[in-house]
């Protein structure tokens, strides 16, 4: 069968997922393609999705954008990290950081050096005395630090927090500018060859009939492309992530911008508060199985550290993922894929890895489905990894003071997942994939943030004696305390790189 070479992208949806996918096609195979997107105001987006992981940095690398341009528009601040509070046991809060602790010495993991000193003693928590992002969070500093003095330790890595709405504008001005068209109308119906059952075109309510070679579904949850019309199935992972409603209210700014996300556990889910420079932003995920929707919405009310600036907005969701990423000549991205929840701001960035992947593997002409299975396997596998990370903070848990934390605690886990908590609570170690998201600075902080302390450590970490790793020690926390002191507050940052408009502090 003939198959025409691809030239024409269509894009359906125009929330985070259409304008980052425009974005990053009209920058890379912008010459090659014509790009039209079509999106609905009447039908709007889900408007949440505003904390980030550090990987964006490299879409707005390719993209060309500049940062501190980028914080003003979406009225951005900076995030070293997450802070879980109430999750491995009432009570305990630990920082899911964006760099490591300590630094690595003769090739073995700081973990191990610190698990051996006798300042563990027990105390999966002292981890976070040799962690820069902590010291830096807890007193609300940041500043660009590549290395701490000059060791060869890690400075502060980090990402975003900014406004959905304002995020979405901006890369529909970026596109714009780079040819990409903008179509507005609500699709109708959908067009498919009679032989191979490719898209051919839609066509919009008000009879305009938009054509192209390959569509990328960007429609949310709905999934109207992938899902709807080719019929493309979803798996569902809620018996391990039971969370499926969420309500989002935003409240005044906080009184001092905190460079983190807090992500605190509640009787049937947690809440989340975003710092933002004019206003925060608060969400209250939870199962609708263990709670009601008003108690919910009391919960979160009661749980806001500013005033609310609205009434809580409910979304429904399914955690899970499309048993297909790309089907025919249509791939899905965003929440059409699939949906993992907000717990570790994995969604948009998974938005940037599906494009880039996408672009990666994009057909020119002729048979494209070498490529589509490769792009299948890769984000099947990118999902699966992720949705045990998140699963990590229910299931590792002390809790069990509500129905929910009972079922979360107790319920049956992927096995990939249990290998690695028996791993980690035997040595240390940490059976990461070699493609995983998170790094083992990652899989480390949040096991032991949970409560896991390793009955072990590498036996390389005795190289070192203890009077040299005591002097380690010392030496490290002198070095990042003197590091931290020497950076301004993150208010001061911002104020000074990327103040908000006073125009869009007003809207
Ligand atoms: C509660 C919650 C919290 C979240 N928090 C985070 C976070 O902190 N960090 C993070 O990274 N991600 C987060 N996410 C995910 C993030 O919000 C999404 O990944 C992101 O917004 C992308 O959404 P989207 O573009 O896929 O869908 P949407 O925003 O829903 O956009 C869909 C688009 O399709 C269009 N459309 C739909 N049907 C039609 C039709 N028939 N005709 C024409 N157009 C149509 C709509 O008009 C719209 O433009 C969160 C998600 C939820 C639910």
């Amino acid at each position: 069968m003939d198959r025409p070479e691809v030239t024409r992208l269509v894009i359906v949806g125009g929330g985070t997922a259409g304008w980052i996918t425009a974005a990053a096609f009209a920058r890379l195979l912008g010459e090659r393609l014509t790009i039209e997107l079509v999106e609905s105001e009447a039908i709007g987006t889900v408007g949440v999705g505003e904390a980030t992981i550090p990987q964006i940095i490299r879409l707005n690398t390719i993209l060309g954008i500049d940062e501190h341009e980028f914080l003003r528009a979406t009225s951005g601040t900076f995030k070293l990290g997450i802070e879980f509070v109430d999750w491995g046991s009432k009570g305990s809060r630990y920082l899911h950081t964006f760099g490591e602790t300590g630094m690595t010495v003769g090739n073995v993991a700081f973990h191990h050096h610190w698990r051996r000193s006798a300042g563990a003693a027990g105390d999966p928590k002292g981890l976070w005395n040799w962690s820069l992002h902590q010291m830096a969070a807890d007193q609300a500093r940041f500043g660009k630090l590549d290395r701490v003095g000059n060791t060869a330790m890690a400075g502060l890595a980090y990402a975003y927090h900014f406004d959905a709405s304002r995020y979405a504008l901006f890369l529909r001005a970026y596109s714009e500018a780079r040819g990409v068209t903008r179509t507005e109308g609500i699709v109708q119906s959908v067009q498919r060859d009679g032989e191979s059952g490719d898209i051919r075109a839609i066509t919009l309510q008000n009879g305009t009939t938009v054509a192209g070679d390959f569509f990328i579904d960007c429609t949310g949850f709905r999934s109207l492309l992938l899902g709807e019309e080719l019929g493309v199935g979803y798996q569902d992972w809620s018996r391990w992530l039971p969370c499926d409603r969420a309500l989002a209210v935003p409240s005044e700014r906080l009184p001092v911008l905190v460079p983190y996300t807090r992500a605190t556990a509640k009787d049937a889910g947690w809440q989340w508060r975003i710092p933002l420079q004019h206003r925060t932003g608060n969400g209250h995920v939870y199962s609708s199985g263990f709670t009601s929707d008003d108690a919910a919405a009391d919960t979160l009310l009661a749980g806001l550290d500013t005033r609310a600036l609205g009434d809580p907005r409910p979304i429904r969701f399914t955690t899970g993922r499309r048993e297909a990423f790309w089907a025919h000549n249509c791939a899905a991205i965003g929440l059409s894929s699939g949906f993992l929840e907000p717990l570790e701001s994995t969604s948009i960035h998974l938005i940037q890895s599906h494009v880039s992947r996408l672009i990666q593997l994009f057909p020119r002409a002729g048979d494209p489905s070498a490529m589509r299975e490769e792009y299948n396997r890769r984000c099947a596998a990118e999902f699966a990894q992720i949705r045990d990370f998140l699963i990590l903070h229910y299931h590792q848990t002390t809790r069990e003071d509500t129905e929910f934390w009972r079922y979360c605690k107790h319920m049956a886990v992927p096995d990939s997942l249990t290998h690695k908590l028996a791993l980690f609570g035997a040595s240390g170690r940490v059976g990461r994939d070699v493609d995983d998201l998170f790094r083992e600075a990652s899989w480390v902080q949040v096991m032991l943030g949970q409560g896991i302390m390793p009955a072990d450590y590498d036996p390389m970490a005795d190289r070192m004696s203890e009077d040299q790793l005591a002097e380690f020690l010392a030496n490290l926390r002198t070095l990042m305390s003197r590091a931290v002191a020497g950076l301004p507050s993150h208010e001061q940052y911002l104020a000074r790189h990327c103040p908000v408009d006073a125009a869009l502090l007003a809207a």
